[in-house]
């Protein structure tokens, strides 16, 4: 049994997070749900299930569904579906689109998505075109020539934090009868909610801030409409195809979104105070950071974000690969490693990760900021670039 729902319908995006979506249960007076480890589902004497809905759990369970229809009233979206990865939430999208079809993604995106769309483009005869979508023009022209099945959005991207128009994509897309779908995993949903702003797909890395301790892969897809044919698809696809969640996952997911208000609050400002800092640093030759009112979406940004702009930033040092290399060697509490939107603040040198030919500059360094205190981060950050 899922817990009882929250009373209250109109209660503020925080306060539910901190019920995780649910009341107690109704069975034991429980304030948390129990993990959800059964694989299958009873039947009554007329073979009913005991529980509607609830046969095998590659199909559905009370857990996914509490953890659901959180995200679900997060994203003001119709229904959530969670994946084993972000990875496969960004498959099961890509999915709709059946050979002979064609694919418009934003450039310069999270290189594992690039990666994936071009492989799976490749493999099943459809044209995959890619242009930097914050060059919104460029980007409408590219569509119009196009036509496009599914436009693919990153908001803001990663690693180069670029802000695409939603609003205005969104309504090509509708006039060329595309799908529009927006990764907004750096932003999580209380600070950009994709469907409000015309995508039919919000779809984020549960792995990074949603969860936000770094223990757990996941991913999830939220619909603005649950009877359209491309939602029905993506749910079959996760039921038949297979890439769902565990158990345990799901319970780690929804016992770290109770604190993702506060973490978001936190980690917002350590950024937002970081990246002021850093634009003022002598060793410092460019902040990406669209919080800053000197980035040059941060107008759009301002528009279509609430409660900050994220955790996520890059910048350019003064200098070449050795001395980004030695920066990120002297850092002692952003910890060296790939992945974003946990509580410990990241340093990644990601030429190194994508390699020669990638295009990402030798001198960039990206941040996921934490919520350690701001003053530990920047002092940080002060003595590492000192070693240049
Ligand atoms: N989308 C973005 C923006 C990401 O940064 C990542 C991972 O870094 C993914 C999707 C993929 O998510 P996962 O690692 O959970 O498969």
């Amino acid at each position: 049994m899922s817990n009882t729902p929250l009373k209250t319908s109109s209660l503020h995006a925080d306060s539910l997070l901190a019920h995780g979506g649910g009341g107690y249960d109704a069975a034991t007076g429980a304030v948390v749900p129990p993990i959800q480890t059964a694989t299958t589902f009873a039947r009554d004497e007329a073979y009913e299930p005991i529980v509607p809905g609830h046969i095998y759990s590659r199909d559905a369970n009370s857990l996914y569904k509490q953890t659901e229809n959180l995200i679900a009233a997060l994203e003001c979206g119709a229904e959530s579906r969670l994946f084993a990865s972000g990875m496969a939430a960004v498959a099961a999208i890509a999915r709709i689109v059946k050979p002979g079809g064609t694919i418009l993604a934003q450039s310069g995106i999270y290189w594992g998505t690039t990666h994936f769309l071009r492989k799976h483009c490749a493999h099943n005869d459809i044209a995959l075109v890619e242009s930097d979508a914050s060059e919104l023009q460029t980007f409408l022209d590219e569509m119009a020539v196009t036509q496009p099945d599914l436009v693919w959005l990153e908001v803001p991207s990663n690693p180069y934090l670029k802000v695409a128009d939603i609003p205005k994509i969104s309504e090509n897309c509708k006039s060329v009868d595309a799908l529009l779908a927006v990764d907004a995993t750096a932003a999580t949903p209380l600070i950009l909610k994709p469907l409000t702003l015309g995508a039919d797909f919000a779809m984020h890395s549960a792995t990074k801030a949603l969860n936000g301790h770094s223990d757990l892969l996941g991913g999830v897809v939220t619909a603005r409409d649950a009877e359209s044919d491309a939602w029905k698809f993506i749910t079959e696809e996760r039921q038949v195809a297979g890439a769902v969640l565990g158990s345990f996952e799901t319970w780690l997911l929804l016992r770290g979104m109770r604190t993702l208000s506060l973490r978001v609050e936190r980690m917002n400002q350590n950024t937002l105070a970081l990246a002021e800092h850093l634009l003022q640093h002598p060793k410092i030759e460019l902040v990406l950071f669209p919080g800053l009112p000197g980035h040059p979406h941060h107008a759009l940004a301002k528009e279509m974000m609430t409660n900050g702009y994220g955790s996520l930033m890059s910048v350019l040092i003064k200098g070449g690969k050795e001395d980004a290399l030695k920066v990120t060697g002297a850092l002692k509490v952003f910890q060296r490693a790939t992945s974003l939107g946990g509580t410990e603040s990241l340093v990644e040198h990601r030429h190194t990760i994508e390699g020669d030919g990638s295009g990402v500059p030798e001198n960039l360094l990206r941040l996921s900021i934490g919520i350690e205190h701001v003053s530990d981060l920047i002092a940080d950050i002060d003595q590492a670039l000192a070693e240049i």
